[in-house]
């Protein structure tokens, strides 16, 4: 076997691996033994030559991604491991089995993969890689997923087009390792939806509200419901299992209605309480004359790196604002942020202050987070990234 490369580091720069954060930053090299290809594995060394751990290099601000503290050989079998720990995690958790074929059984840093990302809906698994390294070893992965699977794995999507940095340089496609269907009907929570993950934004479908549209049901009774940035309309199935009067699913994109448009037929055919409308949020919120009780503000992330905070906090306030003044007496809003930049009391701040320039009083009854299938390394606390609240507008 080749001998792997080694990255030594500066003196003191092993203190956060220590505390087992799995990010080694290009600041904290002190010198590589040879240059590594870009998604490579290497070995990392401490400034006094202990070992420190194994990782995936990557030219970039982040350094190495960290695979292993344990010295052991980044192969098939160490990715059967893993994956088989991330499944019985699901197991455990109660994910798996019931009224749910769908869920996330890799969460990059959460289970120990950084980089990685696999969701499984039904017997397809749709991986994502926001690595080179991972890209590396994207066949291994594909190989060992289906070992851990066996006969419930029958497509594996490969969707890491738009995940990737320097694409180009890595000539890379979506495409099928396993299988080729090509669309399904995943169940969630007993409720059906179609996922296209060759065209669907991630990996097909948000599985990360499952939790949150579960709640949402629960509030759902006799209230006019309206589902701003619908996607594929998941809390408005949800909405109209828990007995809305009505539901209005608004998106700007005509693809994300007609996906919204054939989930709601699916589950509820014929069903005149529901509407869906292509139209912009803002302009929707202006111009909105129905007095909904009940509205989610789920937007797409606003910020996607730190320096468009500013501007990110700012739209979560005009934005919410617009609900604030159009929502009825005793209603309750269901508003997130996915924005990976923006920290939970930031997202509150942006929240508050719409709150007081509306002139509204309102009380938080939930603060909502991404679900148990999306787990958070205690060391890593950058991977928490949606954040919710539930407020009730007196
Ligand atoms: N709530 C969804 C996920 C939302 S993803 C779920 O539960 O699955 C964000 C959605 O916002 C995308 O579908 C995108 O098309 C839509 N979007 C982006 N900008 C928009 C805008 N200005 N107005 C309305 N919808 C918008």
């Amino acid at each position: 076997m080749q001998q792997m490369k080694s990255i030594f580091l500066k003196r003191g720069k092993e203190e956060s691996l220590r505390r087992f954060h799995p990010w080694i930053f290009s600041g904290a090299i002190h010198h590589m033994s040879e240059n590594p290809e870009e998604g490579e594995t290497v070995m990392v060394f401490t400034s006094e030559n202990e070992y420190i751990a194994t990782g995936h290099f990557q030219i970039g601000s982040i350094m190495v991604r960290v695979l292993s503290f344990d010295n052991e050989t980044i192969d098939q079998s160490f990715y059967e491991r893993k994956l088989a720990i991330a499944k019985d995690v699901r197991h455990r958790i109660g994910v798996i089995g019931g009224n749910n074929n769908t869920y996330r059984l890799v969460h990059g840093e959460g289970d120990n993969l950084p980089g990685l990302v696999i969701d499984i809906y039904g017997n397809t698994a749709v991986m994502q890689a926001h690595s080179v390294g991972m890209h590396t070893d994207r066949m291994t992965i594909a190989k060992a997923l289906k070992e851990v699977m066996g006969d419930d794995l029958k497509n594996i999507f490969y969707k890491s087009e738009t995940t990737l940095p320097y694409k180009a340089e890595l000539g890379q496609e979506n495409g099928f390792l396993l299988g080729g269907d090509t669309d399904d009907i995943a169940i969630e929570n007993g409720l059906k939806f179609h996922v296209d993950w060759l065209k669907g934004q991630k990996t097909g479908f948000f599985v990360d509200q499952r939790d949150n549209r579960s709640l949402l049901e629960h509030y759902s009774k006799g209230r006019k419901v309206l589902n701003m940035f619908c996607y594929t309309g998941g809390f408005s199935f949800y909405a109209m299992r828990g007995g809305a009067e009505l539901v209005h699913s608004v998106d700007s994109s005509q693809k994300a209605i007609d996906l919204t448009k054939a989930n709601v037929e699916l589950n509820f055919p014929e069903d005149s309480r529901h509407e869906a409308f292509a139209e912009d949020a803002f302009k929707f919120l202006d111009q909105m004359q129905t007095p909904y009780d009940l509205i989610i503000l789920d937007p797409p992330a606003f910020a996607k790196h730190k320096d468009a905070l500013r501007n990110a906090l700012k739209g979560y306030t005009r934005l919410n604002k617009k609900a604030f003044e159009k929502i009825q007496p005793g209603g309750i809003l269901f508003t997130f942020s996915c924005s990976q930049a923006v920290n939970k009391d930031q997202f509150r701040t942006a929240v508050f202050t719409a709150a007081a320039s509306a002139g509204r009083n309102v009380r938080i009854l939930h603060q909502l987070h991404q679900p148990a299938d999306h787990p958070i390394n205690i060391y890593h606390p950058e991977g928490e990234y949606l954040k919710g609240l539930v407020l009730y507008v007196e």
